[in-house]
């Protein structure tokens, strides 16, 4: 079954990782896709993936070069993007940095990369596309943030103030465009096997496994499996959540 036929998405940070994954599954189900991210080889990688997961002959895919950080240059991107096809029927707000260290180590780079990178990109995407959503009166909003946005951790304060703040701003934003039918959530992922986490410690990664219910670390494919419902028409009478998809760590 193709969930999205006939939808168009963005998907930020969709050049790798849980993003990636989204954006092949999309394709999977049937979606225009459009990708954005700041690294041309993976870009143009994905989108040969992207076109081995089409499955109808009209289907648009598209990489783009963007610092989602950036207003303007996230303006331009996206007003290209609604030129070119219309319109655009889901935002995927993926992107993701860390940065991580103790408070009373952490400089002001540091904390204003990631909060850039991870929040205010939000505010930007959204602040650009939410008017054509309101006009068509539909849309699904998707922001991926963390289950350390609900639970906080020591060497992270600029990305669990990062992760918190994306809830508040979607729980926020849900209210604001429920009436036009446009709909917000969050997935607040677990510990996903990524070039993120990667560099994690044997030690650490023993430590985080320990305390997950399902006994496994997750896949990106985990979280694109939430990203297509909340895009699709089976969340139609969902908006304002966090979906923590994280194998019960946080319950
Ligand atoms: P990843 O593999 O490192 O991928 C990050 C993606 O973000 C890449 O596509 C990267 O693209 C893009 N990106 C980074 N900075 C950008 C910028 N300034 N402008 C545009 N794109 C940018 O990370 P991931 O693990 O898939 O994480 C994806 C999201 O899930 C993040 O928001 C992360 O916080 C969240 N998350 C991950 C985990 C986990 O365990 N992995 C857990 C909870 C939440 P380029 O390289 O092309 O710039």
């Amino acid at each position: 079954m193709q969930l999205l036929k006939k939808k168009s998405a963005i998907i930020t940070g969709g050049t790798a990782g849980i993003g990636k994954a989204i954006a092949l599954l999309y394709a999977q189900n049937g979606a225009d896709v459009a990708i954005f991210g700041t690294n041309r080889e993976r870009a143009e990688q994905t989108l040969k993936e992207l076109e081995a997961h089409r499955v109808d002959s009209e289907q648009k895919f598209s990489a783009h070069l963007v610092n989602v950080a950036q207003f303007k240059e996230v303006e331009e991107t996206i007003q290209k993007i609604l030129s070119d096809w219309g319109k655009v029927d889901i935002l995927v707000n993926n992107a993701g940095i860390t940065r991580d260290n103790l408070l009373m180590r952490m400089n002001e780079e540091d904390w204003d990369l990631v909060l850039d990178v991870n929040l205010k990109s939000v505010y930007n995407t959204c602040r650009v596309l939410a008017r054509s959503m309101m006009k068509a009166k539909g849309g699904s909003i998707i922001n991926i943030s963390s289950v350390i946005g609900l639970t906080g951790n020591a060497g992270q304060v600029n990305y669990a103030a990062s992760k918190s703040g994306m809830i508040g701003f979607t729980k926020s934003l849900a209210k604001e465009l429920a009436s036009r039918n446009v709909r917000a959530n969050c997935v607040a992922p677990g510990y996903i096997e990524t070039q993120m986490t990667e560099g994690l410690s044997d030690q650490i990664k023993g430590q985080i496994l320990a305390n997950i219910p399902l006994g496994r670390i997750g896949s990106p494919q985990d979280i694109a499996q939430a990203a297509l419902y909340l895009a699709s028409d089976l969340s139609s009478y969902v908006t304002g959540q966090v979906i923590a998809v994280d194998g019960g760590m946080v319950m």
